[in-house]
């Protein structure tokens, strides 16, 4: 079993062993998993992956994982949601949602990459891991960490929203509260993690985390009757899950599943923190870190790490990106649970809202079969629409007062 090579340097092509290990000794560059796809393309087709259970292992051939997976056995193949009364609020013909509100065990895609990250930590012998989050990840690894009885270290800023924090602490990780942003948090972590022997998921385990990833793409491609879309929008804060997206459907070509791929990629930020967004805008190589100040804090990562293979992909599928201000971020989320009856987070919110500026734009053509990658769930950050919504009607216990309120409202 295992179809996977071994690692490869994403810049000079240099070749590595599998081994907990993220950086290229030669030119720095970023290590990513490569895999036999010629023997992958003998194997894997439709039907097989059809009869396998609905959850994220059923891609397992181009999952960086030898054995059988230990953990997220629940994970992924979330609903690709046809969002037919949206689609007519924004003069699209076919909009589709993919709806990562409701990942197994906790509502994020993040419980993607981690059940990618556990197994592969539990194979490399790891009894500790941990893991640098904007949130979603600080509550996946406390989960999927407790369930395979591994020792927890989750650092967060101290900053982040009172429900992410709380949703944590309930598995009992050892919990660290950072005083300083996300981009703070990951340069400590760094240091941590060059010292003692842990398995970081994002940091010695990435290349294997983000592969993670991938798993979102090969669903949408599954769901949408073995295509690939015309266009997708992703929330970007490292911009892995954007890269891996566009990774995805490029494997399923070169293992035959699917026709040549023409999918348009978008990038959508929060005006508060886009640094990817604003080196497509300004068409330029570099990514300037920013300080973020948004309400998505899911997505601040002032100094993205995937930043510019993000704005590669984007520029080789012809995409774009689009950045929203708080304001929009609160009406896409009401927006979505309006029309659609998903209740997004604050990604969510940036997801949509950077669509239908890209609609009005002409960047997306009304006409493409277009999926909105929706990341997390409201429930998670309830905060943010507090005092956005309006209060609920307040009676007495009796019909009587329920039949004035009745009339107030029947005649609004
Ligand atoms: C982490 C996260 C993302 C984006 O992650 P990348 O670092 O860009 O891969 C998007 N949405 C949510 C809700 C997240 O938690
Ligand atoms: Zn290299």
């Amino acid at each position: 079993m295992g179809y996977v090579k071994g690692l490869k340097c994403r810049e000079c092509g240099r070749e590595y062993s599998v081994d907990p290990i993220y950086v290229c000794e030669f030119c720095f560059g970023p290590l990513e998993v490569a895999y036999d796809l010629e023997g992958i393309k003998k194997v894997l087709t439709r039907e097989k992956i059809q009869s396998r259970p609905q959850n994220l292992w059923r891609y397992i051939e181009l999952l960086p994982i030898d054995g059988a997976p230990t953990s997220g056995l629940h994970s992924g193949y979330t609903p690709l949601v046809r969002a037919d009364k949206l689609a007519v609020h924004l003069g699209m013909k076919e909009l589709y949602i993919k709806d990562d509100t409701v990942t197994h065990p906790t509502l994020s895609f993040k419980d993607r990459v981690v059940a990618v990250a556990l197994s592969k930590a539990r194979e490399f012998g790891f009894d500790t891991v941990a893991c640098a989050s904007t949130g979603n990840l600080a509550h996946s690894v406390s989960a999927h960490g407790a369930a395979a009885g591994f020792k927890r270290f989750i650092f967060i800023p101290a900053s982040l929203e009172r429900s992410k924090i709380i949703a944590s602490l309930a598995y009992e990780p050892n919990l660290i509260a950072v005083d300083g942003n996300y981009d703070d948090v990951n340069r400590l972590c760094s240091e941590v993690a060059n010292k003692y022997r842990w398995a970081f998921v994002n940091i010695n385990i990435r290349p294997f985390y983000a592969e993670g990833s991938k798993t979102q793409g090969y669903e949408i491609v599954e769901q949408l009757g073995w295509r690939s879309p015309d266009a997708v929008v992703v929330p970007c804060a490292s911009g892995s899950l954007l890269t891996k997206i566009w990774k995805s459907f490029k494997e399923m070509h070169e293992i035959g599943i699917i026709d040549e791929v023409q999918t348009k990629v978008f990038s959508a930020q929060a005006t508060g923190c886009s640094p990817i967004v604003k080196a497509i805008k300004d068409d330029v190589d570099v990514i300037k870190p920013v300080k973020p100040d948004t309400i998505a804090k899911s997505l601040a990562i002032g100094n993205p790490a995937d930043g510019f293979y993000a704005t590669q992909v984007i520029k080789e599928s012809s995409g774009f990106g689009a950045d929203v201000s708080d304001s929009e971020i609160v009406d896409a989320i009401k927006l979505l649970a309006k029309t659609e009856g998903i209740f997004a987070e604050t990604a969510g919110g940036v997801t949509l809202a950077s669509a239908i500026q890209l609609i009005e734009s002409g960047h997306i053509d009304k006409d493409a079969c277009t999926v909105l990658s929706i990341t997390g769930n409201g429930l998670k950050t309830k905060e943010a629409i507090t005092g956005h919504v309006e209060e609920p009607y307040h009676i007495d216990p009796n019909l009587k007062s329920f039949e004035e309120t009745l009339k107030m409202i029947n005649s609004k």
